[in-house]
């Protein structure tokens, strides 16, 4: 059954390019730069992830020739990581080729545990080929991220921060929400040490008022990093951001795979659980 799209509006920006554009215009326009996700993931069947591949050539391109100022955001499962792991990389290759060209950005998100190290090795042979046009993401729950983020970091790796957004068992991550906050801070203070540009992506207050105290007391320049949030949350808070100088991105989601994301979403916080179902109630 296929359920309607306005249940996930409030996160996801359009079902194709054409709706989510105004959308990324209209915060552009604020000020604040976007990284665009075409949704899906776990591509089993060639056919699909040859056309994935096509489809973010395709954005890559649209994003270039509408001028926008965003990067795109891909999940290797969409580029066939689970029907063979060449294969996978040669798509992200011409992707990053076409990347280049353009001189545009594509970060790798990060999935479940099971992806992790595949990721890794796909970045790092990325990284050597195509640095300053590719980046990749590290949860500060896994435990492994304490040996992950000093290697990265060593590489000049552009890191994307996040706590995690995946289910995982406490042998591989941690649980306890503060645990993963002092993990958090100090692998930002790693990245904002040793890199030349890393991204905090939360929306997590506490977080974010600790970055602004430890970069303003290490005198940390506002150019080495940026702040990242999701579409649709917390917009006030980028807004705000924004106008005290701190650079932005936003996460702007689109395309009609957008079921497993929403799900994330409302998983994480069960408030938007009672607003997506209002939302079946209004007109
Ligand atoms: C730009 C960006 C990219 C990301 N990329 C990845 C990735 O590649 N891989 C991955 O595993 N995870 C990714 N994530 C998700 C991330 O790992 C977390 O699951 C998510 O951000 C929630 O954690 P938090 O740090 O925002 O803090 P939380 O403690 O979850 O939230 C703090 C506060 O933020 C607000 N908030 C958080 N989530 C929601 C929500 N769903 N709805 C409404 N309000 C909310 C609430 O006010 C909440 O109290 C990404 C997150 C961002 C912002």
């Amino acid at each position: 059954m296929k359920l309607p799209f306005a249940l996930a509006k409030r996160f996801v920006a359009g079902e194709a390019f054409g709706p989510a554009k105004p959308k990324v215009e209209q915060l552009n326009q604020m000020g604040i730069a976007v990284t665009l996700d075409l949704l899906g993931e776990n591509v089993t069947d060639r056919a699909v992830a040859e056309q994935t591949t096509q489809d973010y050539l395709q954005l890559l391109q649209d994003i270039h020739d509408s001028g926008l100022n965003s990067s795109i955001s891909i999940k290797l499962t969409m580029l066939g990581l689970d029907i063979d792991e060449e294969y996978c990389l040669n798509n992200l290759m011409t992707l990053l080729q076409r990347a280049k060209e353009l001189n545009q950005f594509v970060r790798i998100d990060m999935e479940g545990s099971d992806y992790t190290q595949v990721t890794i090795d796909q970045f790092k042979k990325a990284h050597a080929a195509y640095k300053g046009h590719v980046g990749i993401v590290i949860q500060a729950m896994m435990k492994r991220s304490a040996q992950d983020i000093p290697d990265l970091a060593a590489l000049d790796a552009d890191v994307r921060l996040c706590k995690g957004a995946y289910k995982e068992p406490a042998s591989v991550a941690l649980q306890n929400m503060s645990e993963i906050r002092k993990a958090y801070k100090e692998y930002a203070k790693i990245l904002l040490e040793k890199t030349t540009y890393c991204r905090i992506a939360t929306h997590d207050s506490k977080l974010v008022e600790w970055v602004k105290y430890y970069t303003t007391k290490e005198n940390i320049d506002r150019s080495k990093f940026e702040f990242q949030m999701l579409y649709g949350l917390r917009e006030n808070t980028m807004e705000q951001l924004t106008r005290e100088g701190f650079r932005t991105r936003v996460y702007v989601p689109y395309g009609t795979m957008w079921f497993p994301y929403f799900k994330r979403r409302l998983m994480e916080r069960k408030e938007n659980v009672f607003f997506v179902a209002t939302t079946l109630f209004k007109k």
